[in-house]
């Protein structure tokens, strides 16, 4: 083009006589330049051309002629005429000292041809007004050509790059931060446009200040570094309205004949990656295990493409290792485990379930740890699967475990050798729960029992059923369940239990029983035998005068409060010493034996008979008339004589007893009933013994 636009016409030249003098050697000249000449009348519009200016659109001279500014103006591209005209005034005004423009033109072909013109006023006016310009056309259509082909490339790029994320920048060396192209999408993509880029003063300003520096030092030192490798950036950028955005600036140099050209570039908003990767690494770093994904390709292979890197700390393994071939953790995999691992693997693949695991691994300094493995499965494409999941250290949690198991172990066992076991009831829903000693000492088995409030109480003995539930309701009141009673085993055994118990409301609101339960069979069996022996006597096995006493005083308060009779029989046995004496002690005590259960057979199960001490009993009947009274001791009197004893030597003998009757007098205490059928036993022995005396004034009216 440079031959083009160094033709200069001369100021002042008169082309129009020029070519009415030289005629056609110039106008040779010109043509086969391919030059087409205008001479222009700025005021009639009347225009000369020479014939290449017609021939170079298609047509001829004659075809053209006159042409005027308003037929020339015709076949200009409706596009570029009013920037055409802007151009020619600008010049014809003075403020350009060459008219320089490139339009398309109309050719006759109907197609179009690219010009250059280029022209200058060649003759003024006396006032200096221009009046004539001159100039030439040049048909500029094939390189024009190649610039179309451009523009359109360069259109359907930016149409392109509109829909891209990606904003494609160009900038020079010399000044980088002043882009020279910005792709159009900068405005969706963050909002910048490359007028807004300068009116900020340039990309550095862009750039958060935070980030300025690094950003600059990396840019600076790729710059002067040699290689064509790509600089690649990431770094935060404040947009228009102050928004923050992550942006990836990958960025090339474009050399021309061996010397940098160029800086050319892609910017890609990555705020919501980035923010999604930072908040990853984030939670990678603070979960307490290894975040990963791991992969059994469709030959089996295993391997994790991703671990964080807490994978390092757990396996001793680095992601990096890890992230082509999985073995080298497997291989710290405890061998026992090992198989269980691998199974489980295979199960969740295929059947596609989560996958969730506990086992140990063997660290090389002999150390061993549990890890928990928690991973859900996802088939790939290429019949891949990949786990997405978690292992975590669990061995502190373990170790809590298995001291927790021990501790429970030690509990049960202590409790086992206590008979005595634990157990939580909720009083609104019935739930029972029963520590394994109870399942033995209710005779129930734990692998098919499942206690319950109901289950305990159809375990209770019947007799003693008022006395739990009084105790329960106690509990209400004080919080405190105490009672002791019989369970009646599913075998038939009857044991004697103890139950402490407190009532407590749970943090969720639960009204609930926390007890234990001992076997006190034993100790209730000692206890009752050692009451036994101290209100029973030991050799007639009816009831001792301590116990008599204390009958006595009950039995004579329930009379006074329910205006009833009461009486007593004192008894002694005639001349006993003698069957001491004749048959021997033992004898005697036979016979007091026997003496007391003839006694007791006819007593009822409501009196109460004593021996009150030697061979001297008395019986308190309640309810009981003076009269009944007397006629139950002349039976007795006669039932005692009628009794046969043999002594040693085979020789038979008989007994006869003294009975003394008295009735209780309203306000009298036991000690004078006592006293008066001690005096009436006394009488029955002076008047010559085996007779019954009652006390006549015990008669009441
Ligand atoms: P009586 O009552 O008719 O006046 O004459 P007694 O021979 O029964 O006189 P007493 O009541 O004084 O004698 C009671 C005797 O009973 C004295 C004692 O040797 C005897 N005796 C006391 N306790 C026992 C005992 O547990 N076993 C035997 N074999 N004899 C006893
Ligand atoms: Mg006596
Ligand atoms: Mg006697």
């Amino acid at each position: 083009m440079n031959e083009f636009d160094n033709f200069q016409l001369e100021r002042g030249s008169q082309l129009s006589e020029n070519s009415k003098f030289s005629g056609r050697s110039l106008d040779n000249i010109l043509d086969s330049a391919q030059v087409g000449v205008w001479e222009w009348d700025i005021n009639s519009g009347q225009t000369i051309i020479n014939r290449r200016w017609a021939t170079m659109l298609g047509y001829t001279p004659e075809q053209l002629e006159p042409v005027t500014f308003r037929s020339f103006a015709e076949l200009v591209h409706e596009h570029d005429m009013p920037a055409l005209q802007k151009a020619l005034n600008d010049h014809i005004e003075g403020n350009t000292e060459y008219f320089v423009f490139r339009f398309r033109m109309r050719a006759a072909n109907n197609s179009w041809r690219w010009i250059k013109a280029r022209g200058q006023v060649s003759e003024t006016g006396d006032d200096g007004t221009p009046v004539r310009m001159t100039g030439i056309h040049l048909d500029v259509s094939e390189l024009m050509g190649l610039v179309e082909v451009e523009t359109q490339v360069s259109k359907r790029l930016d149409s392109i790059l509109q829909t891209s994320p990606a904003v494609i920048y160009a900038a020079t060396p010399e000044s980088p931060h002043t882009m020279r192209y910005l792709s159009p999408n900068a405005r969706s993509v963050f909002e910048l446009s490359v007028d807004e880029l300068i009116a900020r003063g340039g990309w550095m300003e862009i750039i958060h200040a935070d980030d300025r520096d690094s950003v600059w030092a990396a840019f600076e030192q790729w710059l002067e570094s040699t290689g064509d490798d790509t600089l690649s950036q990431r770094y935060r950028i404040v947009g228009n309205n102050g928004e923050v955005r992550w942006l990836e600036d990958l960025c090339r140099k474009v050399y021309l004949d061996g010397e940098l050209s160029e800086l050319v570039g892609s910017l890609i908003d990555m705020t919501e990656s980035v923010s999604r990767e930072r908040l990853l690494e984030n939670v990678v770093d603070v979960v307490p295990g290894v975040i990963y994904q791991f992969r059994r390709s469709s030959d089996g292979h295993y391997s994790f493409p991703y671990s964080s890197r807490k994978m390092l700390e757990i396996y001793g393994v680095s992601p990096e290792q890890a992230r082509v071939d999985a073995s080298g953790v497997f291989e710290r995999i405890h061998p026992e485990d090992l198989e269980m691992v691998t199974l489980s693997i295979e199960q969740s693949a295929e059947q596609l379930r989560r996958w969730s695991l506990d086992y140990r691994m063997q660290m090389p300094s002999g150390e061993q740890r549990w890890l928990h493995g928690d991973a859900l499965p996802f088939r790939d494409n290429d019949g891949a699967i990949s786990w997405f999941g978690m292992i975590m250290d669990i061995s502190r949690q373990k170790r809590i475990e298995v001291e927790l198991a021990d501790a429970k172990q030690r509990l049960e066992r202590a409790q086992r050798i206590a008979r005595t076991g634990h157990w939580e009831a909720d009083m609104v829903t019935g739930e029972l729960f029963w520590s394994d000693i109870i399942y033995e000492i209710f005779g129930f088995d734990s692998a098919t029992t499942t206690p319950s409030v109901e289950l305990f109480s159809n375990c209770v003995h019947p007799e003693d059923l008022d006395a739990v539930r009084a105790s329960e309701r106690r509990a209400e009141l004080t919080g405190v369940h105490d009672v002791e009673h019989r369970i009646v085993r599913p075998d038939g055994a009857v044991l004697w239990v103890h139950e402490l118990a407190r009532r407590e409301r749970t943090a969720d609101g639960r009204d609930v029983l926390y007890g234990t339960v001992r076997d006190i069979t034993d100790t209730k069996e000692l206890e009752l035998e050692l009451r036994q022996l101290s209100t029973t006597d030991a050799l007639t096995q009816v009831s001792n005068r301590r116990f008599f006493m204390q009958a006595g005083s009950q039995a004579l308060e329930r009379a006074r409060r329910q205006s009833r009779p009461l009486s007593v029989l004192m008894l002694d046995l005639d001349h006993f010493k003698k069957v001491n004496d004749t048959y021997g002690h033992a004898k005697g005590d036979e016979v007091l034996i026997r003496v007391a259960a003839l006694m007791r057979s006819r007593v009822r199960q409501s009196d109460t008979l004593a021996r009150l001490g030697g061979e001297e009993f008395c019986v308190l009947l309640e309810s009981c008339s003076l009269e009944s009274a007397e006629d139950l001791a002349i039976q007795l009197r006669d039932d005692i004589r009628a009794l046969q004893f043999a002594g040693a030597n085979g020789v038979r003998f008989q007994l006869t007893t003294s009975i003394g009757v008295t009735s209780y007098l309203p306000g009298e205490s036991l000690d004078s009933v006592m006293s008066r059928a001690d005096s009436c036993l006394y009488a029955a022995k002076r008047d010559g013994r085996n007779r019954v005396i009652a006390d006549s004034s015990s008669v009441s009216s």
